[in-house]
């Protein structure tokens, strides 16, 4: 399985930090907008390990979110960015939606397991 990351929403500077930080098996020679992990189940570890780099960083506009529609897709966004993008985030888990209903939706889970 393949989980791919998307930066292309980032500055150059923090793309560098992602980059350095994420320990890559074939790690790319630029700061490419996309990050692609060959032989990787686990999004949610790849999730996890980002957000604690941005912890680490103190990169506090940025949001590690999930693309519901592509799987093992996580994209990097800028928090004011989300909404002008038409992207509805789940205030649990980050998970990304492309409507305020489906996010609602959503977000039942979370109270009702
Ligand atoms: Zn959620």
């Amino acid at each position: 399985m393949v989980v791919s990351i998307d930066l292309s929403y980032m500055p150059e500077r923090l793309r560098y930090i992602i980059h350095k930080s994420i320990d890559l098996k074939y790690p790319p020679d630029h700061n490419e907008a996309i990050i692609i992990l060959q032989d990787e189940s686990n999004a949610q570890k790849i999730k996890s390990r980002l957000e604690e780099i941005l912890k680490e960083n103190t990169i506090q506009d940025f949001v590690v979110t999930e693309n519901t529609e592509k799987q093992n897709e996580i994209t990097l966004l800028k928090k004011g960015d989300i909404e002008q993008l038409g992207i509805y985030l789940c205030t649990h888990c980050g998970v990304a939606f492309g409507s305020e209903i489906q996010r609602t939706v959503h977000q039942r889970i979370h109270y009702f397991g």
